[in-house]
């Protein structure tokens, strides 16, 4: 049993006390409004959530949960508290995370005087950085020394929808910490003891992350989904039939292919049927901004891959894999293709390795592309990974054409990856 503080008793704040003091903590819920702090002291919920106030009033009568406004009481009487204040969006539209910083200031304050050990987790949405570049500086500040092992920082995003926000803490897909170790995060697992959720650590700017990137992955899903609804519908086909056996997919579509990060998507269907979809639509006057932007995105992730091998000042590189994924020799609007013409173009000197691409082998529609797309192809193709090593400074790795080669222990010059460079911030050479 652990003794928690909850501040912010709106949506999260509320259903998390809720859910941790029914699992067992003793929990004190604090607000700046009184009316909220009356409503839960009388047993019922300050919010309309379905099965809060239930639990709530049956909460309180069994003395597990109580609700005040004093900081002081509640940060003396426990040894966690969760911050689940509101990160509205400001005037810019940038989040502001002011009230969050208020709860760490006085919360700091009281840990001053207190000087016992406390360990305080963000649960608010907050965007990577303003934990680790804000509110850690304002707590050791507050606190009046040094971050160490009895003052903790870390995060715990909050994944609850509103009207189902019980059954969502109880189901969670995961319980995730963003901590230094997991020594740290088992204290906010703790709380999570009775749940069967996966318990899942990492970096706080990592669990940060996750927060926005499935409700990024959210709206975006319901944009797609309207945008070939009104496609479909033009075309005079049913949009809901359309998405729904789009759905019955669960190998290419609903699962994690095309999820993974890495370099620019290209071949021979995914650009031309895009670029198709989007040239109806603009014909008919249709506006599917999300779909009409997949190719621009595209290009921008290549743009980033250009610059990530500028910045390295090298001119001597060497490609591995021009086809666009490994084991084809389809050169059709390869990444690789449009990555080697742009950095041939800016005077690089370029050699490629490519063992499905063989220029003696190639035929047919993949000549013809060659010949039209880059003609100098031939003389820039080696046909062994060694030629490569020699010539080039730079290593660049596209594709997995890159696993079937020894560059780690071959190749002694820089290496880019960009499955992963573009992407992580973690050096390739730690993870991997
Ligand atoms: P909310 O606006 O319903 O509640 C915030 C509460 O914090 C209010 O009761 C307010 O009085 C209180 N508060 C403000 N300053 C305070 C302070 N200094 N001390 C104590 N209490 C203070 O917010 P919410 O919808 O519960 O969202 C909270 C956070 O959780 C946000 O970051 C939000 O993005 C995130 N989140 C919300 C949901 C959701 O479904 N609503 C889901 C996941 C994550």
């Amino acid at each position: 049993m652990k003794k928690v503080a909850v501040f912010g008793m709106g949506y999260v704040g509320c259903v998390t006390a809720a859910c941790m003091s029914r699992d067992g903590h003793r929990v004190i819920g604090v607000d700046i409004d009184q009316a909220k702090v009356d409503s839960i002291a009388g047993g019922t919920s300050p919010v309309e959530e379905p099965g809060l106030e239930a639990l709530i009033s049956e909460q309180v009568a069994a003395g597990r949960l109580t609700a005040t406004c004093d900081v002081d009481q509640a940060v003396r009487d426990t040894e966690l508290g969760l911050i689940a204040v509101g990160t509205p969006s400001s005037d810019d539209g940038a989040v502001s995370s002011q009230a969050v910083e208020r709860v760490i200031e006085s919360l700091g304050g009281v840990l001053n005087q207190e000087k016992k050990p406390y360990t305080v987790v963000i649960r608010s949405t907050l965007l990577p950085g303003i934990l680790e570049e804000r509110l850690a500086p304002l707590l050791e500040e507050a606190v009046g020394r040094a971050m160490s092992e009895d003052i903790v920082l870390c995060n715990n995003p909050e994944f609850l929808r509103e009207t189902t926000a019980i059954r969502d803490y109880d189901q969670a897909p995961f319980v995730l910490v963003g901590a230094a170790d997991s020594a740290q995060a088992q204290a906010v697992f703790d709380l999570y003891s009775k749940t069967s959720a996966e318990q899942i650590v990492t970096d706080t700017r990592t669990a940060a992350m996750v927060k926005y990137s499935c409700n990024a992955f959210h709206a975006m899903k319901v944009a797609f989904a309207n945008e070939i609804g009104a496609l479909a519908k033009a075309f005079g086909a049913d949009g809901q039939e359309v998405m729904q056996l789009l759905c019955r997919d669960h190998k290419l579509n609903i699962s994690p292919a095309y999820l993974r990060p890495g370099f620019a998507f290209g071949g021979s269907c995914l650009p031309k049927d895009v670029r198709a979809l989007a040239r109806h639509a603009q014909r008919h006057a249709i506006d599917v901004d999300l779909l009409a932007s997949l190719l621009s995105s595209n290009d921008a992730h290549l743009r980033r891959a250009h610059r990530l091998i500028q910045n390295t000042g090298k001119k001597a590189i060497g490609l591995v894999g021009l086809s666009f994924k490994a084991g084809t020799d389809d050169l059709r609007e390869s990444p690789q293709v449009v990555l080697a013409e742009t950095l041939l173009g800016r005077g690089y000197d370029l050699r490629i390795y490519d063992p499905g691409v063989m220029v003696s082998r190639l035929r047919g529609t993949n000549l013809a592309y060659v010949d039209e797309h880059l003609p100098h192809l031939a003389a820039l193709l080696v046909p062994k990974p060694s030629m490569l090593y020699e010539h080039a400074d730079l290593l660049v790795l596209g594709t997995e054409v890159a696993s079937g080669i020894n560059w780690r222990s071959d190749f002694s010059g820089e290496v880019l990856d960009l499955r992963r460079d573009l992407v992580t911030a973690r050096s390739s050479m730690a993870v991997s």
